[in-house]
């Protein structure tokens, strides 16, 4: 089998977790993003509960401590990325109020009805959107907010490679109007759903990656997993460019009712 052709999920997790710890963002966004994303949340104090599920070392979670209220917790399941986190926002004067600590986000820490805000970035198909959207609304208060950003379809149709590479990485893809469908059911009123600008791939994710790559092979020079992870890297940067009509990021907010 071709590198490129293989599979993200054959992938060793500490490889990726090195590779990613040296890029800003672990996934698609954007700080101008995540604030327009925050303009449709509505009711925050110094007193509200936000989580960040699958925060990575944090972009994002840093953008919302220095525009929303509250306090805010960071979750990831991996332990370096969590330190970094800690020490973003400790360089960022936010560690009062933006803490990251490692943990699940198919177990989580809180107690019923506790938050006011979930955040997930790029994050929620490690538990799947609907599974997500259905457990994690158990921890929301009502009138609580959820805002996550997944991969979609924009047309009902695709080109056969692209739809073949999604169904590989990330079956549970789908078009927007059925995910709002499934935010609906899952008891949320959909309040916005927007599609994340191209920059927020290019520049802000696939271009770090460029130098990223480079210092990456030059440390792991003959380690045929990590050639083999950087070539699938591109070939999904590859994809993106050719059939970036056909998907891409679509933030979802919901309110639990
Ligand atoms: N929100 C960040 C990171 C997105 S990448 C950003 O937009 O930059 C997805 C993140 O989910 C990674 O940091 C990964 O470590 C984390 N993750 C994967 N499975 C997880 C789980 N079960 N619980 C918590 N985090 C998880």
């Amino acid at each position: 089998m071709s590198s490129e052709n293989k599979s993200i999920h054959e992938f060793d997790l500490n490889l990726i977790c090195e590779y990613y710890s040296n890029v800003e963002r672990q996934g698609p966004g954007s700080p101008e993003i995540t604030i327009k994303a925050l303009s449709f949340i509505e009711g925050l104090t110094d007193e509200s509960g936000i989580v960040d599920l699958g925060c990575g070392t944090g972009g994002q979670t840093m953008v919302l401590g220095q525009h929303a209220p509250g306090k805010i917790t960071g979750i990831d399941l991996f332990p370096v990325f969590i330190n970094l986190f800690n020490s973003n926002a400790k360089r960022l004067n936010l560690q009062d109020k933006v803490k990251g600590i490692v943990g699940s986000m198919e177990e989580l820490p809180f107690q019923k009805e506790e938050l006011d805000l979930i955040w997930s970035e790029g994050a929620i198909y490690n538990i799947g959107f609907e599974r997500g959207l259905n457990e994690w609304r158990k921890l929301l208060k009502t009138g609580g907010y959820i805002a996550v950003s997944e991969v979609s379809w924009f047309t009902d149709e695709r080109p056969k490679e692209i739809d073949e590479f999604w169904m590989d990485a990330y079956p549970e893809i789908g078009t927007i109007p059925n995910k709002v469908a499934i935010m609906q059911k899952a008891g949320y009123v959909p309040v916005a759903t927007f599609i994340l600008p191209e920059n927020c791939w290019t520049e802000h994710f696939y271009d770090p990656q460029v130098s990223a790559q480079e210092a990456f092979l030059n440390k792991n020079a003959g380690n045929k997993a990590a050639e083999e992870f950087i070539a699938n890297q591109q070939h999904e940067t590859q994809l993106y460019y050719k059939y970036k009509e056909y998907y891409g990021y679509v933030f979802y907010i919901g309110k639990k009712i």
